[in-house]
């Protein structure tokens, strides 16, 4: 991409602070937008002097018109089950009204579109490992549904829009990513154990530990939108790291990088839960030529110092 202005919704979550920091360091200029629902601006307090940033505190669920732009990335939404049970009604509203209003800026302005999109579009997947053909497994009316209905909703506006209006979408299917500026206390697992650890505090397992999930870091998976919202692929590709962790085993890993004694307990499974998690890559590495390269022992290293800053304060 030359050089830009590109709109960043959600801009002060993990994700969305860690991709606009890609984009300013490619030379674009960002505006991003975020209702601060459960975004952090310590996340963006290094871009304070940044001429090229500009945040813009609105709820996308309400119409607005940020002038022309080139491109829009809509990450804006609760994203971790404690997040999106606690705001149901808002996850509903922001991955249905606030998909459709920014595709709607998008249109105007002939901009691209990328939807950050989940690996909740697959439910409880009976393929494994998970590709993108699959349509999934998903519980319409269980406790995850405000999050896994709203984003296959987005999915299926954000296709009517490339279909009937011809805007230049993408869609990514996001798995399990973490790293530096992931909520210390959204409830995650990764968040969830590496504090606990740190604290000496025990790890809470839900269930017998024995469900999976793929976890990958975060620089790799902002490589990957970017890749992604460059390529002219209009359907859904999966970015996450195909290596697949029992809960149990991460809980361990987890262990071994603190250096932590902490003992692990187990706690009852909240319902629906997953019970397993593996993205299926080959359309990411055959059409960007894109796959993760820091593993999870790596990443957890990577993000220590992060949650440590959180302990005792
Ligand atoms: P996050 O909660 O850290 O970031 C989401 C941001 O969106 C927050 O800053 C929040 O304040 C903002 N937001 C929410 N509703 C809004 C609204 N109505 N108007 C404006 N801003 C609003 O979560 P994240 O992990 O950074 O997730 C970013 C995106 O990626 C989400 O769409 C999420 O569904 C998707 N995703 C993330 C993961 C993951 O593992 N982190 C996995 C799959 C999909
Ligand atoms: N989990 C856990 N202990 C925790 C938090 C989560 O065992 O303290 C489990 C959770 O039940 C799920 C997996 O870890 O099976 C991943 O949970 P997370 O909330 O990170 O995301 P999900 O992939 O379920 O959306």
């Amino acid at each position: 991409m030359s050089q830009q202005t590109v709109l960043v919704t959600g801009a002060a979550g993990f994700l969305g602070s860690h991709l606009t920091d890609a984009l300013l360091a490619q030379g674009h200029s960002v505006l991003g937008v975020d209702n601060l629902c459960t975004g952090n601006l310590a996340n963006l307090a290094h871009l304070r002097t940044e001429s090229r940033f500009r945040l813009l505190e609105h709820d996308i669920c309400q119409p607005f018109d940020p002038g022309p732009v080139d491109y829009v990335f809509n990450l804006a939404s609760p994203a971790s089950p404690v997040d999106y049970a606690r705001l149901g009604v808002e996850t509903l509203l922001v991955g249905s009204a606030g998909t459709m209003n920014t595709l709607d800026i998008a249109r105007k302005y002939q901009a691209g579109y990328l939807h950050a999109s989940t690996s909740e579009c697959y439910g409880d997947p009976e393929v494994h490992p998970q590709v993108e053909t699959y349509w999934g497994n998903v519980n319409p009316v269980g406790p995850r549904s405000v999050y896994d209905e709203a984003k296959r909703f987005s999915e299926a506006a954000v296709m009517a829009y490339h279909r009937y209006y011809g805007v230049n979408t993408h869609l990514v299917r996001i798995f399990n990513t973490y790293g530096p500026r992931l909520q210390a206390n959204d409830g995650r697992v990764i968040s969830n154990l590496m504090m606990q650890a740190l604290q000496g505090k025990p790890l809470t397992i839900y269930g017998d530990g024995s469900q999976t999930r793929s976890f990958c870091y975060v620089s790799d998976l902002i490589e990957g939108i970017v890749r992604l919202a460059r390529s002219e692929e209009h359907m859904p590709v999966n970015i996450g790291n195909p290596v697949e962790w029992t809960i149990l085993e991460c809980a361990q890993e987890v262990l071994r990088v603190t250096g932590s004694a902490s003992e692990i307990i187990f706690n009852p499974l909240p319902q629906d839960d997953p019970t397993r998690r593996r993205p299926d890559i080959t359309r990411a590495k055959t059409l960007l030529g894109w796959e993760p390269t820091v593993f999870l022992r790596e990443g957890l290293e990577r993000s220590i110092d992060y949650f440590r800053s959180f302990v005792n304060n």
